[in-house]
């Protein structure tokens, strides 16, 4: 069923070729301390660790490297002072493509983040302690995250974008006592005020909030309180500040998980295992060679902007590029025009993102020169097959390979996806292992499934980049991920392996349905439905039904111009019934103008499947919600069809 596109050929600088995957791969089931050991190498330790792996998972309790020293701001910046210091460090894209933008070297780097650290000192911030970051996406947010890692202090990045409740949450759950923020931020022309959202969520805090350290961005007018808050400028000085040195388990940061299936969890990710994922993933995935741009998309405040912004290109010494804006301000091809302006090499975003430029019609990317791209990547949902091919063959020309990179903020890096000169791609399939892990899939009685199967996706062994614990709650740790099936990391995602050994995320486990005996994935029947020319976006939910069990509820966004009507409802019907089979026949059909996502771009199909069952008294922690207006109008459309 499955096309299968090919792979590029491997040139001289390839990092993994079909071979070499082969041999690593084994190497590192074999002799997972050995190879870590080797590829610890890529990281610079004032002591080399002479130990891999300590763990257990029952209860969890991981240790890597314990015996290793090192510090991540200085694999970051530091020691390419001597090979790379006017390599190109960062770039910087402002939200107007009118303002002026900025690029710097790693020299340029170093001071930048020398004097962050530097404020972060003479407000008395040191090693361990917590330090909440509500930073709009500008270089800032980076040289902040940097400063903290120089000085051994735990970040913790509040995406701008949430409220003061949310925030006043986070900040109090990490008792962080120093806080970095800016005057406002930008987002597609809107004015965000962080500073004014800082006051705000502190006001309603017990805690003694110390230190607030502000960076001058729009200029705007804010409120300081005199003693705790600082504008960045009256601290910052260039004296010298050596980087702490830190162990391999002590905590690098804490983020929060999006929210999609609950509550958010806060994840405490450790030093060395993690920038060793963060520097391994981004090396072979990406195959990234020096020199090249690499654009990813994600804010600082989620896992992917974590990993992929900062540690990971800037610890391989890449070139990064910040953008501050949305895809579609000032228009629909703001990507292709970033992309174009800097000559990205390689371009990392989420299917949210590609689904929401393709309804716009080929036009804003084909009037776009993106000759400079060799690599694409998404993440964070499954992607549609449609979605895939349009991203494959309309932004990268048919000629880019794509990396469908699966993983969680738990995870800290790359898990499963395929490595884009060793494997050939299926549209939809983020594909194969990465180094050192091992995928099972087992039913609900926690009994493995061999061979080409589909199950509850767990993870047998630790990784360096798992996380360690949630902060200040490890029975929640134990409780989330290794309760269901003791001994295994359990991901929360359902998942289908094939005869090739390719894995394909069917969705989360909690959205499988279950009609009429027959278990099914809520991405296959999206995937269904979007390929339909006119259908954008689809979310799909069980509902309670008194024949089958559970009923197949769809919700469907339509492409720009297109119009609902009773006619396109069956059609559409017939069309899932046509690709998928009878059993897969949608039993309501709910037009919409937009679906309940995220702040990181994804769908909450909890709050959806709350709708469908008509039963809106109770629909979860809501704080995580991008629009929560669409709520009300979703229940509206509810009572209608
Ligand atoms: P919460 O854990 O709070 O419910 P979340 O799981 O959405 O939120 P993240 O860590 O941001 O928080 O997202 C990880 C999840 O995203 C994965 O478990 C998976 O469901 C989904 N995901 C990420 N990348 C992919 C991908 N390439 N293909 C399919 N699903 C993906
Ligand atoms: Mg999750």
């Amino acid at each position: 069923m499955a096309q299968i596109v090919q792979r590029p050929a491997a040139t001289p600088t390839t990092h993994c070729t079909p071979d070499q995957y082969d041999a690593l791969y084994q190497q590192s089931l074999d002799d997972p301390d050995g190879f870590w050991l080797e590829q610890a190498k890529r990281l610079d330790w004032f002591d080399q660790p002479t130990k891999g792996a300590e763990w257990s998972f029952a209860p969890p309790d991981i240790k890597w490297f314990s015996d290793g020293t090192l510090n991540l701001c200085h694999n970051a910046v530091d020691r390419h002072l001597g090979t790379h210091g006017d390599t190109t460090a960062l770039i910087f894209e402002p939200d107007s493509p009118d303002a002026p933008g900025r690029s710097l070297t790693y020299s340029e780097l170093y001071g930048e983040v020398v004097r962050v650290a530097n404020a972060l000192k003479a407000m008395g911030a040191g090693k361990g302690d917590r330090v909440t970051l509500y930073m709009p996406m500008v270089l800032e947010g980076v040289f902040a995250m940097l400063a903290c890692a120089r000085i051994g202090a735990i970040h913790s990045v509040v995406f701008g974008g949430f409220s003061p409740e949310s925030l006043a949450g986070r900040i109090e759950a990490c008792d962080s006592k120093f806080i970095i923020t800016a005057d406002e931020g930008l987002r597609g022309s809107k004015r965000v005020p962080l500073k004014a959202n800082i006051d705000a969520a502190l006001d309603q805090l017990d805690a003694p909030v110390t230190g607030v350290l502000v960076f001058k961005h729009t200029g705007a007018d804010i409120t300081m309180t005199e003693g705790r808050d600082h504008w960045f400028t009256d601290l910052a000085s260039d004296d010298d500040c050596p980087c702490e040195v830190v162990n391999a388990e002590d905590p690098l940061f804490i983020l929060y998980t999006s929210g999609s299936t609950g509550k958010p969890k806060g994840v405490v990710h450790t030093t060395g295992g993690y920038g060793l994922w963060a520097a391994t993933t981004f090396h072979y995935t990406f195959d990234y060679q020096p020199g090249e741009v690499f654009w990813c998309s994600a804010d600082i405040g989620w896992v992917t902007g974590h990993t992929y912004v900062t540690y990971g290109p800037l610890i391989n010494a890449g070139t990064s590029l910040v953008f501050e804006g949305v895809p579609n301000y000032p228009d629909h091809g703001r990507f292709w025009d970033v992309i174009d302006k800097h000559q990205v090499n390689i371009f990392y975003t989420a299917p949210t993102a590609i689904r929401a430029l393709m309804r716009e019609g080929d036009e804003y990317v084909t009037s776009r020169d993106l000759s400079s791209l060799r690599l694409l990547g998404t993440v964070g949902e499954p992607i549609n097959p449609e979605a895939w091919r349009w991203y494959h063959n309309v932004v990268g020309k048919g000629a880019s390979p794509i990396v469908d990179t699966w993983w969680q903020t738990e995870t800290g890096g790359h898990m499963i996806t395929t490595l884009p000169y060793a494997h050939d791609m299926k549209p939809g399939s983020a594909g194969k292992p990465f180094f050192g892990i091992r995928p099972q899939l087992v039913d609900n009685d926690g009994n493995e499934l061999s061979g080409a199967a589909e199950g509850n996706l767990c993870i047998t062994d630790s990784w360096p980049g798992q996380a360690r614990t949630v902060y200040g709650d490890h029975d929640r740790f134990h409780e989330a991920y290794f309760s269901t099936y003791p001994g295994k990391y359990f991901t929360g995602d359902g998942c289908r392996r094939d005869e090739d050994g390719y894995y394909w995320i069917t969705g989360r486990v909690d959205d499988v349905i279950n009609v009429s005996g027959h278990r099914m994935g809520t991405a296959e029947v999206e995937s269904a439905l979007v390929l339909h020319p006119k259908v954008s976006e689809a979310a799909v939910v069980g509902f309670p039904h008194d024949i089958k069990g559970q009923g197949i509820y769809c919700y469907v966004t339509l492409n720009a111009g297109e119009e609902q009507s009773d006619e396109l409802q069956a059609e559409l019907r017939q069309w899932v019934r046509k690709e998928i089979g009878p059993i897969a026949t949608p039993d309501m059909l709910h037009f919409t103008e937009g679906l309940p996502k995220t702040r990181s771009g994804k769908i909450m199909r909890r709050i959806l499947r709350k709708i469908a069952e008509n039963d809106y008294g109770s629909l979860g922690d809501t704080s995580t919600l991008a629009d929560p207006s669409l709520v009300d109008s979703l229940i509206e459309g509810r009572q209608n069809t």
